[in-house]
């Protein structure tokens, strides 16, 4: 159960997150142990940006690292939408930015959050723009306001970079940018692992050919979850449809996978 704009700590692991090695590594210098050992960051007087960008195609996991960071350094969790804050709070987005980094504040160590932040900054100087522009505006105070945010880290995450208003990519606000890509043949194999961890997948299944394969080439990870979910219902309907006089089976085979395949395509 999640309510928009107020923080949980997510339930997602690192291990549910395929591949993202580098992400991970730096994710942790500059967020989890800091959270953790904020006392070792001030004795050697190391600085670092609080602000992070997260960009590349959809559905390769940008959610997911950044709830995955949350867990990790046991700090609370802010999942905002850019274009739900810009809809509901229409007249009063001024507001809304402001309550949402004091929330932040009162419940440190936090991660907000900002999921397609480029809706927040397209469309400034444009006609109708000036929503956008004012919300902008207080976003940028706040971004600003480092000093004041302590234990707050910002991520946000865009599938168009090339459209953000650059004064937001400026160091001290979304000012670490890291990209997140489709993943390589090896790194399908390592999430169709993750994704695989709470499913009965027979001894027999090979995941990493699996991710290897041609039929695989361009799935997002999203792609690949729902791959996972085909093989499983394929699995299931078998069982399901089996008369009961042969041995039913109980795991999801490399069949079902090559049945999945025929369904799916890169999104
Ligand atoms: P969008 O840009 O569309 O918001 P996103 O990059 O934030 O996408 P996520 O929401 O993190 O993508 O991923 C969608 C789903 O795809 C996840 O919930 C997960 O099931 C699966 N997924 C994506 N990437 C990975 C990964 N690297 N490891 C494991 N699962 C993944």
């Amino acid at each position: 159960f999640r309510r928009e704009g107020f923080s949980t700590i997510p339930n997602v692991k690192w291990e549910d997150v395929g591949g993202l090695d580098f992400l991970r590594q730096e994710f942790d210098r500059y967020i989890v142990r800091r959270i953790k050992f904020p006392e070792d960051y001030a004795e050697f007087g190391v600085e670092l940006e609080t602000g992070f960008l997260l960009y590349g195609p959809p559905g390769c996991g940008k959610t997911l690292i950044a709830k995955a960071v949350a867990n990790e350094a046991g700090a609370n969790f802010i999942h905002i939408k850019g274009p739900e804050l810009l809809n509901k709070y229409v007249g009063e987005s001024e507001m809304a930015v402001r309550t949402l980094f004091s929330r932040a504040r009162t419940c440190s160590p936090c991660i907000l959050f900002f999921d397609e932040v480029d809706a927040l900054t397209t469309k400034r100087g444009q006609e109708g723009g000036w929503v956008v522009e004012r919300l902008l505006n207080q976003l940028l105070i706040e971004l600003d306001g480092a000093d004041q945010r302590c234990g707050v880290y910002v991520i946000g995450a865009t599938n168009r970079r090339d459209v953000m208003d650059r004064a937001l990519l400026r160091p001290g606000r979304f000012g670490k940018l890291l990209y997140v890509p489709l993943p390589s043949p090896d790194e399908r194999g390592l999430i169709l692992k993750a994704l695989a961890r709470k499913k009965p997948i027979d001894a027999s299944v090979d995941l990493s050919a699996i991710g290897r394969m041609e039929a695989c080439e361009n799935l997002s990870g999203a792609d690949l979850s729902a791959l996972m979910n085909e093989a499983a219902m394929a699995a299931l309907e078998e069982k399901l449809t089996s008369t009961g006089i042969s041995e039913t089976s109980r795991t999801i085979k490399t069949s079902h996978f090559e049945r999945a395949l025929r369904k799916i395509s890169p999104s």
